[in-house]
């Protein structure tokens, strides 16, 4: 790239130096013709040199600049002025040219310094540096500025890129966020656990047999809750790292992982009275898949169903139905519902429409919708949700027949 930008410089001395000594030499005998010639023939080169330069630097998929020591800008590259709304970026300041003053300084601090910077700038999504909206919630850039060697020492050239870094930062908040969710969620029964085992060890309860009991009972059923926790997040990150062995693909026929269920919810079913209904126009439809995932995918719709309206009427409805290339599955139960607002949200990690915390009701992990959505992705497949509170609440699952 610098070598480029040298060639150019190379090829413009040389010409004037040629064209100098021509001049100059008097014994010379060449004509005006022959000179012009010369110089014609310079000025395709030093053309194609910076053309050449240009298709080089407008490959990179980054965003590349040239500032002079005045802080304008004297080169974009294609990337550069793609960022930029292709708005005129020539020998305009750089203050000028980047809407937000954060992306600006980090350059102009390598300007007034002469050392090279590296700076991670987020921004808000109405400020990214076309100053205009983005969808998504924070743009993240790498802006990498250092100034170009120059023997002359007199004015100095600062190549800057600008890198578009958004989609590994959002990953690293995911994590992060996963993190302090999981030390949250993990925390509450263990603070819980701790208490008991206090009261037994220390204000010596263990004495009384009844109470003892009592507190083992309670401290089994938040322990339960961390094993449960653990293992969901575990399934999580089987199905999110990607590895080929995580999903066993087979045939098997979609009617048994029902069968299964229903036997395995039987009597929260039964305690419930629930009204359970198959609409299964093939009940011997075969799927491609890993029936594990499958299995677990409809165990925790229906048992979201189930946990999530203990009333009398409940009625839930599983189905599933070939449809040309496509096979579809859906969830519907006839309960509370979810609040419009918290639809776009529920199937996010550790999310739950009212958070119960208490002791004496344990709800779900938050967990179990973001199983289903990663196992049906890892399926190539995809899942949404419909909610009329009250009326009907539907999941509706649809995945190719065949596995790609
Ligand atoms: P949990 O382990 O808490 O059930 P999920 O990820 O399975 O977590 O579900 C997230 C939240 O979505 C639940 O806490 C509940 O508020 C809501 N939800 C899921 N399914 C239903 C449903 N069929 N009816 C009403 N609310 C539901």
């Amino acid at each position: 790239m610098i070598h480029e930008l040298l060639t150019i410089g190379s090829l413009t001395a040389l010409a004037a130096v040629l064209i100098l000594n021509y001049r100059q030499r008097g014994t010379c005998k060449q004509s005006e013709a022959e000179i012009d010639g010369w110089k014609l023939r310079l000025e395709n080169d030093l053309k194609q040199a910076r053309d050449e330069r240009n298709l080089l630097l407008d490959a990179l998929g980054d965003a590349f600049l040239l500032v002079d020591s005045e802080a304008n800008i004297r080169f974009a590259n294609e990337a550069a002025r793609a960022l930029f709304g292709h708005r005129e970026l020539l020998n305009r300041p750089v203050r000028e040219a980047f809407l937000d003053p954060r992306l600006a300084d980090a350059l102009l601090r390598c300007l007034a310094t002469g050392e090279p910077v590296q700076s991670r700038v987020v921004l808000p999504q109405q400020t990214s540096p076309r100053g205009d909206l983005e969808t998504r919630g924070v743009n993240a850039w790498i802006i990498d500025a250092a100034q170009l060697s120059n023997p002359s020492g007199a004015h100095h050239t600062t190549r800057v890129i600008i890198r578009d870094v958004t989609a590994e930062h959002q990953i690293e908040q995911v994590r992060k966020d996963f993190v302090a969710n999981a030390s949250h969620e993990l925390r509450t029964p263990l603070a819980i656990i701790n208490g008991y085992l206090e009261n037994l060890l220390d204000d010596d309860m263990v004495e009384e047999p009844d109470l003892a009991r009592r507190f083992l009972t309670v401290m089994r059923k938040h322990s339960d809750r961390i094993s449960r926790i653990v293992e969901d997040m575990l399934v999580i990150s089987r199905l999110e790292s990607g590895e080929a062995n995580a999903l066993k693909i087979e045939p098997f026929k979609f009617r048994s992982c029902i069968k299964d269920i229903l036997e395995r919810l039987e009597s929260m079913i039964r305690n419930q009275h629930a009204e359970m209904t198959v609409t299964m126009p093939d009940p011997a439809l075969v799927m491609q898949g890993d029936r594990f995932y499958w299995t677990q995918v409809l165990f925790n719709l229906v048992e979201n169903a189930l946990k999530q309206n203990p009333y009398p009427g409940l009625r839930v409805e599983i189905g599933c139905e070939a449809a040309g290339e496509q096979i579809r599955i859906w969830v519907a139960d006839n309960g509370v519902g979810i609040p419009s607002a918290d639809l776009p949200h529920i199937f996010r990690r550790f999310f739950r429409v009212e958070k119960h915390h208490s002791q004496q009701e344990i709800k779900g992990t938050g967990l179990g919708l973001s199983i289903v959505k990663r196992a049906i992705e890892a399926h190539g497949g995809n899942i949404g949700v419909t909610s009329v509170p009250g009326s009907e609440t539907k999941f509706l699952i649809t995945v190719p027949r065949e596995m790609p």
